[in-house]
């Protein structure tokens, strides 16, 4: 099942895309039209609903991210290998380096990637989305993939300037509509465990940028839900970012920085694109 957010009537409502059609959920008195709470249903019991929908044409539909206001979106750096070498980081770490999102820096498909006025320095970063389903603490690595609804892409957008500026790095990660996700959720069951051995691509105005596997992450799935549950609770809706392979702008020689008008593109084997323009704040 491929599950969408898109904007009705002046909200945000969930569907399922079908097709070159999305079967609108929000038009069934008996489920919640957010995400994160039908999410919280089971995609089971939603999958159960499904028939009685009415459908609605794909074209001209404005897609939202597709958990619109996840409680939290938690973000994995340096989870590739190559790509902590690119960033300055030779050492493979022990523990995952995290950091947080607002629900304020997320975009959907094909919204703008907003270039921020003071700064020329944004950058892509491809990953691979994790989306919770279950509320869940604790668990252990061979629980951890019962707590996933689905697997989505996702654009960790960064300002590296202001990235840099300190040791912390939430300034730059959480300028306003830098962060594309979506445009599907993909639930676990079509996908492998974990969402491993996916091909992930980034492009840039067609040119390959990222080209990688999500087996290649340090920390799996079910690693990264057991060191965080171990802190926080993971709640339905809840995003994990898993981090970006190496190819990201900042790290080439000489810097690619993206520029109003590029095109983005980020695509991930069996779950779909993730396409937004870049357009100057
Ligand atoms: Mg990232």
């Amino acid at each position: 099942m491929r599950l969408v957010s898109f904007w009705k009537n002046e909200r945000v409502v969930a569907g399922v895309r079908m097709g070159a059609e999305i079967a609108d959920l929000s038009a069934l008195p008996d489920l919640p039209p957010e995400m994160a709470a039908l999410l919280a249903l089971g995609t089971d019991a939603i999958a159960a609903k499904l028939p009685a929908a009415p459908h609605i044409p794909l074209d001209g539909v404005r897609f939202a991210p597709v958990v619109p206001r996840p409680g939290k979106v938690i973000c994995i750096g340096l989870n590739y290998a190559q790509h902590a070498q690119e960033g300055g980081f030779s050492n493979l770490p022990d523990y995952p380096t995290v950091f947080m999102r607002s629900a304020t820096s997320l975009c959907g498909q094909a919204d703008p990637l907003l270039l921020p006025a003071v700064s020329s320095q944004l950058d892509y970063e491809g990953e691979l989305a994790v989306v919770i389903g279950r509320r869940t603490h604790g668990a252990t690595e061979s629980e951890a993939l019962a707590a996933v609804a689905g697997y989505s892409c996702f654009n960790d957008g960064s300002v590296r300037d202001y990235q840099r500026r300190s040791s912390q790095w939430t300034m730059g990660k959480n300028f306003d509509s830098t962060g594309g996700f979506g445009p599907e959720l993909v639930t676990a069951g079509e996908l492998p465990p974990g969402g491993c051995g996916l091909r992930i691509t980034t492009r840039v105005n067609g040119a390959i940028m990222q080209d990688a596997n999500t087996a290649e992450m340090i920390f799996s799935v079910p690693r990264l839900i057991a060191l965080l549950s171990e802190v926080m609770t993971l709640e339905p809706g809840d995003v994990i970012a898993t981090g970006t392979p190496s190819g990201v702008g900042f790290a080439r020689n000489p810097p690619v920085w993206l520029k109003a008008g590029d095109r983005c593109e980020v695509e991930i084997e069996g779950i779909g694109t993730l396409r937004n323009s870049v357009v100057a704040a």
